[in-house]
């Protein structure tokens, strides 16, 4: 019994939610006891402990909780990667599509310096595109991304293999069909 089933066994699925046909894979399970958080936390933090970055982004809003608990446990900063609208200082935007219609991301222009190496977090991976265009606002800021990591990769969206044939290493925990 590995770390991702011991995971995979701590997340709810929820039909129908947000909209009709959706699985909803729920993290929120894998927060709440204290020894599933521990375990979570921790197997991103022994990947980066002697491969440290230089900052850790998260992307909105599930990417927070994860990242700022990484960030603190490496010993490196955590900036966050914002939905349009909630950040106050300067910022570079990013606009993707979305199923239906587009959604636009924001990060602060002084949230990395050039030549910094940025590990980006996310809780999911579906189709790709939140992490894709948090990939691009680091980079517009001269940042390097040294790895996309999430807790659930759905492969059968495409999105994680859509990731790695634009240049972008991932890691993920959990996988589900
Ligand atoms: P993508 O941009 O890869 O299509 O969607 C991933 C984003 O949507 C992530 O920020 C993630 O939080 C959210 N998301 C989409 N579907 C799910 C889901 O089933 N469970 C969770 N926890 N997040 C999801």
């Amino acid at each position: 019994f590995g770390v991702g089933e011991y995971l995979r066994s701590h997340i709810r699925t929820v039909p129908d939610w947000p909209a009709p046909g959706v699985q909803f894979r729920d993290i929120t399970p894998l927060l709440q006891d204290p020894k599933v958080f521990r375990v979570l936390i921790d197997a991103f933090v022994h990947r980066y402990m002697d491969r440290r970055p230089d900052v850790v982004a998260g992307l909105d809003a599930r990417g927070f909780i994860l990242g700022s608990v990484i960030a603190y446990e490496l010993g490196v900063g955590f900036v966050p990667i914002r939905k349009k609208g909630k950040l106050p200082f300067t910022t570079v935007e990013e606009t993707y599509e979305l199923e239906y219609g587009s959604a636009t991301v924001e990060l602060h222009t002084d949230a990395v310096k050039p030549g910094q190496r940025v590990l980006l977090i996310d809780d999911l991976i579906a189709t790709g595109g939140t992490m894709m265009a948090g990939k691009k606002l680091l980079e517009k800021l001269g940042g390097t991304v040294i790895e996309g990591a999430a807790i659930v990769d759905l492969p059968e969206l495409g999105g994680s293999q859509k990731l790695r044939e634009g240049g972008l290493d991932l890691f993920t925990l959990v996988h589900f069909e």
